[in-house]
């Protein structure tokens, strides 16, 4: 088989910096060679050049069973065999909305499609189509995939003046989209059509919902008549059997899902109230459609993921996750580095800081440091694959077992004292 860097060489010459998805470039983290997985099994994966890692990518949270699970993979080979598209509706796509509305109070009708940034994207036309009104509102560092509306404000300092974040996109595109501090409640007035938010922030480093913070967006949207959009992308079914609207007991109108749903096969899905989600073509006048959409090989799949989660794996993965937030947090005490591991669930964060960021700004002064790429190297070079990028957050899955955790801190400890030594070195 071909090396990682033969492949890279090769890859970057036909894909745009050979990546499919510019987070697993290894650009913001020293600019290695990424390494090309040959396979995964469970929290491991191996790649090209045989080399294993403990892996806390997952997919970027997708793969919360850990991979190739045995059930998902025999879902999806029974699913395969009988076809895999049809262009017509299959007993999957209702099995699969029923599952998922029946886990989360207040979610009565879902539309599937085949992406996140499928499903923030029709959900805000939806929104937009049901209120009759332009405005959205996004929080500055939530992301919420790449349509052109929402890719303004992961980086924005004016936060009332919204600039597109990415090159092609029209300024008339992010003129309805205001961007605003996360964990503030804006006061709102009625031209807003919709208030979208990660209800736990997990694209800018770990940053959790303050006090009230999510309670205050729901009184506020129902005072104007805005839609309240949770964007559990992330959270939907990993925070908690009814994802984070349950866990925090703030019900939206709206919500969106991918990643967990999908069970490691392209999805998504926008869901909400019955009488927003009947303005949906063909009930209702705002066209949203998919030719791959409600896949029955990718719903095989994620039915297979979402029966075998229940109240005890959510208790498992998170007493993983605060093992090993603690664990963390003791090996860069023990060398003299500040770092603050918040961590809600089984979704973890790290900073180079003495206290937990509230916002995208402060989360910046961790990312602006560089300590991570020093860390993140040193635990890749040792067989921990973390996601490479400071905004990234950890991924422990239920294939994690109490050894993974404990030596995942071993390595860290080394690791640790890696970025102690930077920190004397550079004299910072
Ligand atoms: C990953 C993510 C998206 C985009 O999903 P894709 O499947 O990558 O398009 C949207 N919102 C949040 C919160 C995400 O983490």
């Amino acid at each position: 088989m071909a090396t990682n860097k033969e492949l890279f060489d090769e890859a970057q010459r036909l894909i745009p910096g050979g990546v499919n998805s510019p987070v697993r470039a290894f650009r913001s983290v020293g600019g290695g060679i990424p390494y090309f997985v040959d396979r995964g099994k469970g929290a491991y994966v191996f790649d090209v050049e045989g080399r294993r890692y403990l892996d806390y990518v997952q997919s970027y949270g997708a793969s919360i069973l850990g991979h190739a699970d045995s059930d998902v993979v025999e879902a999806i080979t029974f699913a395969a065999t009988k076809g895999s598209t049809f262009g017509a509706p299959t007993p999957n796509e209702v099995a699969i909305a029923k599952l998922i509305t029946g886990r989360v109070d207040g979610l009565e009708m879902i539309r599937l499609c085949s992406s996140g940034t499928e499903a923030t994207m029709s959900a805000l036309r939806v929104a937009r189509g049901y209120t009759g009104r332009d405005k959205i509102i996004k929080f500055d560092g939530c992301y919420h995939g790449h349509s052109d509306a929402l890719l303004a404000g992961a980086g924005s300092g004016v936060a009332t003046l919204s600039l597109p974040d990415s090159a092609g996109i029209p300024m008339a595109a992010v003129a309805s989209t205001v961007v605003l501090p996360y964990n503030q409640v804006p006061v709102l007035d009625d031209s807003v059509a919709a208030v979208i938010v990660e209800p736990v922030a997990a694209n800018m480093n770990l940053v959790a919902p303050a006090a009230g913070f999510l309670q205050g967006l729901r009184d506020e949207c129902d005072r104007v008549g805005a839609v309240l959009i949770f964007d559990e992308v992330i959270t939907g079914f990993r925070l908690s059997m009814g994802g984070a609207s349950n866990y925090f007991g703030v019900t939206p109108d709206m919500w969106t899902f991918g990643k967990v749903i999908g069970g490691g096969l392209p999805i998504g899905a926008f869901g909400g109230r019955a009488e927003i989600m009947e303005k949906v073509a063909p009930v209702g006048p705002v066209y949203q459609a998919g030719t791959l959409s409600g896949n029955p090989v990718a719903t095989a799949a994620g039915i297979a993921a979402l029966s075998k989660l229940d109240d005890s794996s959510y208790l498992m993965l998170a007493g993983r996750a605060k093992a090993l937030a603690e664990g963390l947090t003791k090996v860069f005490s023990d060398v003299g580095v500040s770092v603050t591991i918040p961590y809600v669930e089984s979704l973890l964060g790290i900073f180079f800081l003495d206290f937990a960021p509230k916002n995208y700004e402060e989360s910046k002064i961790s990312g602006n440091s560089g300590l991570y790429s020093v860390f993140f190297n040193s635990m890749l070079m040792r067989g921990v694959a973390l996601a490479p990028g400071s905004y990234e957050v950890i991924f422990p899955s239920l294939a994690h077992t109490w050894d993974d955790i404990e030596w995942t801190i071993d390595i860290a400890s080394a690791a640790a004292g890696d970025v102690a030594d930077f920190i004397e070195r550079s004299g910072h």
